[in-house]
C-alpha cells in the first residue's frame, strides 16, 4: 500500500455521525500498536506543533495499566490519555484506529455505526505490507527532540496490581 492509497482510505471512512465519544471502545487502544512511516511523521508533527510539553509529558509518562479482570492487566497504548480519557493525537490517529467501529472484526460495542467498510479484512492485508512499526520503535527510528524531551526524566508506570 502506498502513502497515497492509505491517505485515500482515510477519506473513505464515514463519519461516525452516531458516535458521541462514550470511550467503550477506548479497552481496543491497547498494547504497541504498529504504524506507517507516514502516520509517525504526521503525529510526530502533530505532537510537536499541538500538544502543551506539560500535557505531552503527563500522557507520555503516566501508568496505562487497566484492569481487564479480576488479576488480569493490560496497557492503554502510549498515546492514551488516561485522565483526559481519550485519544491524545485523534486529528491525525493511524490507520487501525481510524478503522474502530467502521469494519466487521472491530464493531461499535453499542452497535451505534451501522456503515461499516466491506473489504476491511483487504485493507488490513495491504496495511501490512508497509513498514509498520510501534511507536517505541518510531520514537528510536526517527525521533523527536520534543517526545525525548518529555519521556527524560519520566515516571515508569506502575506493574499491574498483583
Ligand atoms: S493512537 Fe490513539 S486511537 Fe490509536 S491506539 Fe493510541 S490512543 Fe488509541
Amino acid at each position: 500500500m502506498t502513502e497515497q492509497e492509505l491517505l485515500a482510505i482515510y477519506a473513505s471512512i464515514p463519519t461516525a455521525r452516531h458516535c458521541e465519544g462514550c470511550h467503550e471502545c477506548a479497552i481496543r487502544c491497547s498494547g504497541a500498536i504498529r504504524i506507517a512511516a507516514c502516520e509517525w511523521r504526521a503525529i510526530r508533527g502533530y505532537i510537536e506543533r499541538d500538544i502543551p510539553p506539560a500535557t505531552l509529558r503527563r500522557v507520555l509518562t503516566e501508568d496505562k495499566t487497566f484492569q481487564i479482570a479480576d488479576g488480569i492487566c493490560e496497557r492503554f497504548c502510549i498515546l492514551y490519555d488516561m485522565s483526559g480519557r481519550r485519544c491524545a493525537v485523534y486529528p491525525v490517529r493511524p490507520l487501525v484506529c481510524r478503522l474502530l467501529g467502521h469494519v466487521e472484526f472491530m464493531p461499535c460495542p453499542l452497535g451505534r455505526i451501522e456503515r461499516v467498510l466491506v473489504d476491511g479484512p483487504r485493507i488490513m492485508q495491504r496495511y501490512a505490507e508497509m513498514d509498520l512499526r510501534t511507536f517505541a520503535e518510531w520514537f528510536t527510528l526517527a525521533p523527536s527532540v520534543v517526545v525525548a524531551r518529555a519521556l527524560s526524566g519520566g515516571e515508569e508506570g506502575s506493574a499491574c496490581p498483583s
